[in-house]
């Protein structure tokens, strides 16, 4: 056992199993890096931090994190540049967003510095995970769960924070078709949607299969009340370019507060581009797609980038977006990924 000089201890695994990952062939999030960061809050207070071997987890069946969901978690990617360097992008963010979760769902805050330096010294343990092939990043998954025990319906006295880690490619693989949701609604006024909650993501699997099955990759949110607003794309949110103005619905308790999504809206401005940030109805989307005026429509999200959607369905009919030789989506993500890769410009100072 090593101590780091933040006093954070480290277990290495006896066993590393990085020479069973095929590095040049990484699907997303399925190979997990040999080490994890655990952190457990009891009797009102976090303790010390630790990096021991990636393993199972031992719960007991009253853990509340089984019954009442407190479990909320963040998305973020270690990047490796051509000369070996790591580098995160924005993780303050992640970690001021982690807190802003653990509060609507009851759930003790994380002291900053554990987030911070639980998360350098894991990716110093396991820098060896980080791909440096092209599109690959080593995804980080932080998360925190009521590890705590009763059935009592209140929150748990006890919680376990833990960041695991696993090599990616690409989130999609292609541009993706998309379902402009008619009927179900995955956060409401109120509710929980603004948090990166576990049943936030429970609640949209069944809408997204039934999509899947009509031939669809992802549902695109509307707001639960008239379902006329267009809001968020899965775990992305969602860009609309008509004519030369790109267009976002405005952050509510209903969609998540992407880093990637305030991310473009800067790298957009600073690109001279036309940005407007407010709600879009799915009248104006159908409207401008059959005038012609609608030029792209893209997700935007840590896991995916920037994803083009080739086609949305409304209403049993699909409506095609062109192919632009010079998209919003492909500049925008070469700059938001030469930042990430350092290998432009970091003139908004995210690289980290
Ligand atoms: N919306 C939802 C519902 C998400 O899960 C994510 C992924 N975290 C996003 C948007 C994009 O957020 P970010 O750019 O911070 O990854």
């Amino acid at each position: 056992m090593e101590v780091k000089s933040n006093n954070i201890t480290v277990e290495r695994t006896k066993r590393s199993k990085i020479d069973q990952v095929d590095f040049d062939n990484l699907s997303f999030g399925s190979v997990f890096a040999d080490h994890m960061l655990v952190c457990d809050y009891k009797n009102g207070e976090w303790g010390a931090p630790s990096v021991v071997p990636y393993q199972p987890i031992e719960l007991e069946p009253s853990a509340k994190i089984f019954h009442y969901g407190q479990s909320i978690f963040e998305g973020m990617k270690a990047y490796k540049d051509d000369q070996g360097g790591v580098w995160l992008f924005r993780p303050e963010e992640n970690q001021k967003r982690l807190n802003i979760s653990a509060k609507r769902l009851a759930m003790p805050e994380l002291p900053k510095e554990i987030f911070m330096e639980g998360l350098a010294t894991l990716l110093q343990v396991d820098q060896e995970w980080i791909p440096q092939t092209k599109g690959s990043s080593l995804y980080i998954r932080p998360f925190m769960f009521a590890s705590g025990n009763g059935f009592h319906a209140s929150p748990a006295d006890a919680y376990k924070f833990i960041i695991a880690c696993a090599p990616s490619g690409p989130y999609f693989s292609g541009k993706v078709k998309v379902l402009i949701e008619e009927r179900y609604s995955r956060a409401a006024n109120g509710g929980v949607g603004f948090a990166k909650a576990g049943g936030n993501y429970a609640a949209q699997f069944y809408p997204t299969q039934l999509a899947v099955q009509k031939g669809y990759n992802q549902v695109i949110w509307t707001d639960d009340n008239t379902h006329e607003y267009i809001e968020e794309a899965g775990a992305m949110n969602i860009f609309v370019r008509i004519n030369d103005t790109l267009i976002t619905a405005p952050t509510n308790d209903r969609i998540l507060d992407g880093i990637t999504r305030k991310s473009i809206l800067d790298i957009a401005a600073d690109e001279g581009i036309e940005t407007e940030v407010r709600k879009i109805t799915v009248a104006e989307v159908i409207n401008a797609a059959k005038d012609g005026s609608l030029k792209e429509m893209f997700g935007a999200g840590t896991a995916a980038v920037v994803s083009p959607i080739s086609a949305f369905g409304y209403k049993e009919v699909d409506y095609n977006l062109p192919e632009l030789d010079q998209s919003y989506a492909a500049l925008l993500k070469k700059r938001i990924t030469d930042i990430q890769y350092n290998r432009g410009d970091d003139k908004f100072g995210w690289r980290y």
